[in-house]
């Protein structure tokens, strides 16, 4: 798997974080479990992998909703 170590804001060091990781869609939340990704140490931007990004794709009710029929 691409590891990521430099934040592509800043070119800060990035950590790496695996938490259950919650957002909001239209007032709603959902948790994306164990979602691996990288936040950034500097700046606090937070990196996500091309795994993380299918990963929340795959629990997003907005990208649910975008599917077609
Ligand atoms: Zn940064």
């Amino acid at each position: 798997m691409f590891e990521i170590t430099v934040c592509p804001v800043c070119a800060g060091k990035v950590r790496k974080i695996k938490e259950d990781w919650v957002s909001e869609f239209k007032g709603e939340k959902y948790v994306v479990p164990d979602l691996e990704y990288y936040i950034c140490d500097e700046c606090g931007e937070p990196v996500y992998p091309h795994e993380a990004l299918k990963k929340i794709e795959a629990f997003s009710p907005a990208y649910q909703l975008a599917e077609p029929v």
